[in-house]
């Protein structure tokens, strides 16, 4: 790391000159005392693991059975995919579509590009287009809305309750826990050193 960083910051536009940080140190702006950043102890390994173990949630929540529902001696399954479809075929398309992205496109997007920035980093090396996949995953990151999602889910089958049995599917408790270990691999992540890492390859 350089000597000395020029950081903004967010909360009262201070610049503020920044030295050294030791790792599980944070660096605060001299002004108001906000936070400007924090080195955190094996990031780069802890992020990975988390995404990982994310990855792997994820897949499961997709590809497997979410909820059945058991209705006069019948079973229907469903899966995310089906449910943004059903919701599609029940003549709302915008609500599928938010579905879709905040659920499905952006978590997705969010997992494969801390995989592909962080694990050659772990394994030193490099690829051109890691600082345009970094920027887009601080995009995309607003869009990850899984725990509305998930509250929708749960207003939804307390209505069905009486109507049906409802049961739960293993991507139901892979989503469930897709949520922290998500919310995980993001609290993991160090930008500051990974920006540093990019910065030096380029
Ligand atoms: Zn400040």
């Amino acid at each position: 790391m350089s000597d000395a960083t020029l950081i903004l910051c967010h909360d009262c536009d201070q610049m503020n000159r920044i030295g050294e940080v030791p790792l599980g140190g944070s660096a605060r702006c001299s002004r108001c005392g906000g936070l400007l950043f924090r080195r955190i102890r094996n990031s780069i390994d802890r992020t990975l693991a988390f995404t990982l173990a994310g990855m792997v949630l994820f897949l499961v929540a997709n590809l497997l059975p979410f909820l059945a529902f058991k209705m006069q001696g019948q079973v229907t399954d469903t899966t995310l995919a089906t449910g943004v479809r059903s919701l599609y075929e029940q003549g709302r398309p915008l609500v599928a579509t938010l579905v879709l992205i905040t659920t499905i496109v952006a978590p997705f997007v969010q997992l494969v590009s801390l995989i592909l920035i962080l694990t050659p980093m772990k394994l030193g090396f490099a690829f051109p287009g890691q600082v345009a996949l970094f920027r887009t995953l601080h995009k995309v990151e607003t869009w990850s809305m899984m725990e509305v999602f998930m509250l929708g889910i749960l207003v939804s089958l307390v209505k069905l309750l009486g109507m049906a049995e409802i049961v739960p599917g293993i991507a139901l408790w892979s989503f469930v826990l897709l949520i922290p270990v998500l919310a995980a691999a993001n609290a993991s992540l160090d930008h500051h050193l990974v920006w540093d890492r990019l910065g030096r390859n380029s």
